[in-house]
């Protein structure tokens, strides 16, 4: 007679021969949303669990090592709670393969007793204006994956000749761009952003930084905490118009947290100009982008004056323009499209009922909710989705072939893929490559990453 196991489904699982039936599940994506997933089915299904987190990259981590600020590095020390989970023998983290290249989701769907979809949304939300496609303008994905080092972005070479930024948006993303592009080369100590961008920003030309929130200092998306390092910067003032400012007596029905940027504001409104800093970063609120205009390149950006009709910008008809050398649309972001998964296409997102897209077929994190919440967000999200997965499982068959099933395929296909000790020899000579005031060097190029392994 085989061991008996049980998950918290509470559902024995024992097939017709009296072995314990495997869980086989695929996670795709190594970001916040699928480790954490990882680490509540291991809970969840104990030692019946065998999990694979599945990403396109060579390296894990996702949106903690592409998308978190360089200069953020203790949010990027999450990754260590990750480690561990990666640590656990019933999860696998298996690199360099690319869903839709490599495997397909149907295939997934044949080997793995669930899929779950931990894809984070990668991609930029168009502007919808005229001039969006001219040299000059690009989208925060591209912009902050090329500070961080992923391999697609690698190659953006963002202008920073010019004098003007405009960044659209008024949320935590907007801020990071304008912060990244106020810093001095000592301000970067402790961070590990990418050669190739501190070199870059070093010799920036950059001097005005506009915000354009197409809403007012009350609808503001800044957090306090990060808003704040705004008014600490060695070479950038904050600017803003009090005149933008409501009553003070206003603030009083705001959220807390919003009431805290918004009080960051009023100072930065209340300081007295600074004349020793280089750099001005302003907030221009009301203001709706139109379109991009310049010749062959971004040169200036149209705006429409707006005012709030309850929570709702609407237009006043006055326009105007301010000029713009680089444009760097900070908007949101969508999950990719994936053939055969439903797709809710205003919401950038899958469809899905609490997680579950469709028999076997799950997702979490941005992918489900879209692109809100902080990394800690992603740890309930997992879990429930976890438990949504052993509320299905009593109907499950168990026993798929798994992860020795997509070693197959991928052996089939010379698909070589990665695997976490793999990746902790990247890290070492990450580690070893990095510059003195700097925790790592990341490689940007996939074959860096795969010389490192001798692939
Ligand atoms: P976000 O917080 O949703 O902010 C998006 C901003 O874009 C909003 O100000 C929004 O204005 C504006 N916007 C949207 N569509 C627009 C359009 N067509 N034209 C002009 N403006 C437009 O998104 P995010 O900044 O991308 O951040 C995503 C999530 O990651 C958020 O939860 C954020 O807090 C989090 N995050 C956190 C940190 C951190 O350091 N803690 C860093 C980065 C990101 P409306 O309000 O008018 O829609």
């Amino acid at each position: 007679m085989g061991s008996r196991f049980r998950g918290n489904d509470g559902q024995a699982s024992i097939a017709s021969n009296g072995e314990a039936r495997m869980r086989n599940f695929a996670i795709i994506g190594s970001g916040p949303a699928g480790f954490y997933t990882a680490e509540a089915l291991a809970k969840s299904f104990g030692e019946t669990a065998r999990i694979d987190i599945i990403d396109k990259l060579p390296v894990p981590y996702g949106l903690i090592r592409f998308g978190v600020a360089p200069d953020h590095q203790s949010i990027k020390a999450v990754s260590k709670r990750y480690d561990k989970v990666a640590d656990d023998p019933k999860v696998r983290f298996v690199g360099n393969v690319a869903i839709g290249e490599a495997v397909s989701v149907a295939e997934l769907r044949g080997l793995y007793d669930a899929v779950i979809l931990a894809t984070g949304a990668p991609h930029d939300r168009p502007l919808g204006i005229t001039g969006e496609d001219l040299p000059g303008v690009v989208g925060s994905a591209a912009f902050v994956g090329w500070y961080n080092g992923h391999p697609d972005f690698a190659d953006l070479d963002p202008r920073l000749d010019g004098a003007n930024v405009v960044v659209i948006g008024n949320g935590n993303v907007a801020l990071d761009v304008a912060r990244i592009l106020s810093k001095t080369r000592a301000e970067f100590a402790g961070s590990d952003i990418v050669g190739h961008a501190i070199d870059a920003l070093d010799g920036s030309g950059v001097r005005s930084i506009t915000f354009l929130g197409r809403r007012g200092p009350h609808q503001i998306a800044m957090t306090p905490k990060e808003l704040g390092e705004l008014g600490h910067l060695a070479e950038a003032a904050p600017s803003v118009d009090a005149g933008d400012l409501p009553p003070v007596a206003d603030d009083e029905a705001l959220e807390p947290g919003v009431r805290k940027s918004v009080a960051h504001l009023r100072a930065f409104a209340n300081a007295a100009p600074d004349g020793t800093k280089s750099k001005t970063v302003t907030f221009d609120f009301f203001a709706k982008p139109l379109a991009v205009e310049g010749d062959g390149r971004a040169e200036r950006i149209l705006v429409e004056r707006t005012r709030l009709d309850g929570a709702r910008a609407v237009g006043t008809g006055e326009t105007y323009a301010v000029p713009a050398d680089l444009v760097v649309s900070c908007i949101g972001y969508s999950s990719p499209h994936i053939d055969g998964v439903p797709y809710d296409e205003d919401g950038g997102k899958y469809r899905n009922d609490r997680g579950q897209i469709d028999d076997g077929l799950y997702c979490v994190g941005w992918a489900r909710r879209g692109p809100s919440g902080t990394i800690g967000t992603n740890r309930p999200d997992g879990y429930e989705v976890a438990e949504q997965v052993a509320a299905a499982f009593p109907a499950a068959s168990g026993d798929r072939p798994g992860g020795d099933g997509l070693d197959l395929l991928l052996a089939n296909r010379g698909v070589k893929s990665t695997s976490f000790d793999d990746w902790r020899r990247i890290e070492q000579a990450e580690t070893a490559a990095a510059r003195p005031d700097s925790p790592r060097e990341k490689f940007v190029r996939h074959h860096h990453w795969l010389k490192v392994l001798g692939h």
